[in-house]
């Protein structure tokens, strides 16, 4: 990325050498996104993040099939980025469905197909939770969408270099991603776009990324999303592995030294580096701060609302109570992590949990 700041700082869109230089450099971000979707490069579009993308999408669709229909489907646990375009939609005349989950999180398939009316125009569901990790049935849905003749959107930022993705077999239409959920840089996107997708733009003005998002390209974090796009095609397989033997290891490690704890998620259909689990009888915010002292990072609900008291959507949605979900922490792991971070979590978080649970008013029940 960082001679595409300093010295090779042409604009893409002009026509000296400069430019040019930089346009190579995007287009070839651009092959490298697609070759890791299975995509074309021309049915990717850079954006700025990954909320942008879920915003093109729901809305990008929503607007241009206006004349065939105003009814969306999603799920209760989208991210907000899908959720609260699905709700600025509904302020404007779109009627929305939002699909409850089981208890570990997946949608129902029934339901999704009891929701489908002869004005539905779009299904928007996740690849995989942010917040517990499960894995929802993507193939299954697209295909109930192309039975329907419908579009079907699914927000891939957790999985995107993760899992494997190929758009042709899962079938969709339009795909989410974002550079900083990849090891990639923060403040770029992209949307994957199946070629005949009708969808409009959000953004007007000059014709970069062929007329459907107008605005110079930020070719720094391009290139910086394409290379994570080429390292996460290249470590497929053996990182996953590594990382679900760590996350098992830390699951196992809390499961046996703090009484009444509980698995958020789906058991097998979950991403491998994610660990949600409730305590119960104290809060998460607590156990946070505490964790943080020991140099340990990580988040009760999504990092997005961690600043805001109100309990996970998606904790409610499977099923938990307001006080077990306020005792909710979630774990990342990576591919930087090591056995001797899983064993520092397994040892200090366990007289944290006890030393809260002395001072909490619901007592050691
Ligand atoms: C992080 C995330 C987003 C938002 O992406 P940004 O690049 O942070 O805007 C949307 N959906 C899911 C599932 C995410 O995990």
């Amino acid at each position: 990325m960082f001679p595409y700041f300093r010295k090779k700082y042409g604009n893409p869109s002009s026509i000296y050498k400069l430019a040019n230089e930089s346009d190579n450099a995007k287009e070839e971000a651009r092959e490298k996104v697609a070759k890791l979707l299975n995509a074309s490069s021309n049915e990717i579009v850079f954006t700025g993040c990954g909320t942008e993308s879920d915003n093109y999408a729901v809305k990008g669709a929503a607007f241009a099939n206006r004349k065939k229909g105003n009814h969306i489907i999603t799920s209760s646990i989208e991210h907000h980025a899908v959720l609260n375009s699905c709700k600025w939609l509904e302020k404007r005349g779109v009627k929305v469905t939002y699909l409850g989950v089981d208890k570990y999180g997946v949608v129902n398939l029934d339901e999704l197909r009891d929701a489908i009316t002869d004005k539905t125009i779009l299904i928007s569901i996740m690849h995989a939770n942010n917040e517990v990790g499960t894995i929802e049935p993507v193939k299954e849905i697209a295909e109930i969408s192309r039975q329907n003749g419908l579009l079907f959107h699914t927000d891939a930022i957790q999985t995107v270099g993760k899992l494997p993705i190929d758009v042709n077999d899962l079938s969709v239409d339009l795909l989410s991603l974002s550079g900083h959920k990849f090891y990639g840089p923060k403040g770029v996107g992209a949307l994957y776009i199946r070629k005949g997708t009708k969808i409009d733009s959000l953004l007007h003005g000059g014709q970069h990324e062929r007329n459907r998002r107008a605005g110079t390209e930020n070719v720094p974090g391009i290139v910086g999303l394409g290379k994570a796009a080429e390292i996460a095609a290249e470590e497929f397989g053996e990182e996953e592995i590594k990382v679900k033997k760590l996350r098992d290891r830390l699951e196992n490690g809390l499961i046996e030294n703090i009484e009444n704890m509980i698995i958020n998620g789906h058991q097998e259909k979950r991403l491998p580096g994610t660990l949600n689990i409730c305590i119960k009888h104290i809060e998460g915010e607590g156990m946070l701060l505490h964790l943080n002292h020991h140099g340990i990072a990580a988040s009760s609900g999504s990092a997005c609302t961690s600043a805001s008291l109100k309990v996970s959507h998606v904790l409610t949605a499977i099923g938990l109570s307001h006080e077990t979900a306020h005792g909710s922490l979630r774990f990342s792991l990576g591919r930087d992590n090591t056995e001797k971070d899983i064993d520092k979590v397994i040892k200090v978080l366990p007289p944290i949990v006890e030393k809260l649970r002395e001072m909490s008013p619901f007592g050691k029940r």
